[in-house]
């Protein structure tokens, strides 16, 4: 059976009862950075072994780990945050054992997309998540205009490295529009702020903080 196990966004506390117990039955742990997923499972005393699944070698990967899922051995699937399959190579794994008749589960967790709709305040009952914006300024400007036509909340997820531009683009073409930003989700310094982009572009501009962000828009 695969696992697919939601972990924490960034407090380990935010862990389920029965995602622990899955993690600690199952033969083995497929993870998006083996080190990363170690402090989590050294945290709790798991001692599974664990093999890496990531970006580049997720098609080869995820048929070794399918021929693993056919012996009739349990695999449990984590990325490096929140839920499995959401812009993680998560998906690849789940779309080859659905194809291949494999049984599935999903432990629900936290995803950072969630905290951040609930938080920013906007409309949750319909809302568009857009993923990663393009890096590019011209693809980046015509995703956010096709975005801006849309009538429900947009959420999208920034790192820190091209927050500045984002917001940029955005006051260019959202203007005065007041959107959400939200950092360090679910850890000690969490931050979400509501303003239109010029103000949280200030903000950003003088703090200079890091980590990852998500944007509702
Ligand atoms: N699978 C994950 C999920 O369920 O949330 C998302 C993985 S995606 C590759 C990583 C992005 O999620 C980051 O670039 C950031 O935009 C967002 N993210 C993850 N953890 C976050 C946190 N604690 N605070 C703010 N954003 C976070």
């Amino acid at each position: 059976m695969l696992y697919i196990v939601a972990t924490p966004i960034g407090n380990l506390k935010d862990i389920t009862l029965r995602a622990m117990e899955v993690l600690r039955s199952v033969d083995l742990i497929a993870c998006e950075d083996t080190r990363h997923t170690k402090i989590l499972l050294n945290h709790y005393a798991i001692h599974k072994p664990t093999t890496s699944f990531y970006q580049h070698n997720r098609f080869t990967k995820a048929e070794y780990l399918l021929g693993f899922l056919k012996e009739g051995k349990d695999i449990a699937l984590v990325s490096d945050a929140g839920t499995p399959g959401i812009l993680d190579p998560g998906y690849n794994l789940i779309n080859l054992a659905i194809r291949n008749n494999i049984a599935m589960t999903l432990i629900p967790g936290p995803s950072a997309l969630i905290n951040a709709l609930v938080l920013s305040g906007k409309p949750a009952h319909e809302f568009y998540f857009a993923g990663f914006l393009p890096p590019k300024r011209k693809a980046r400007q015509n995703k956010l205009q096709e975005l801006f036509r849309l009538k429900c909340t947009v959420i999208c997820y920034e790192s820190s490295h091209r927050i500045l531009a984002s917001l940029e683009d955005m006051e260019e073409i959202f203007g005065a529009k007041e959107i959400a930003v939200a950092r360090e989700l679910t850890k000690k310094f969490e931050e979400v702020t509501r303003a239109s982009p010029r103000v949280i572009l200030e903000k950003i501009r003088v703090a200079r903080p890091r980590g990852e962000f998500v944007i509702a828009i």
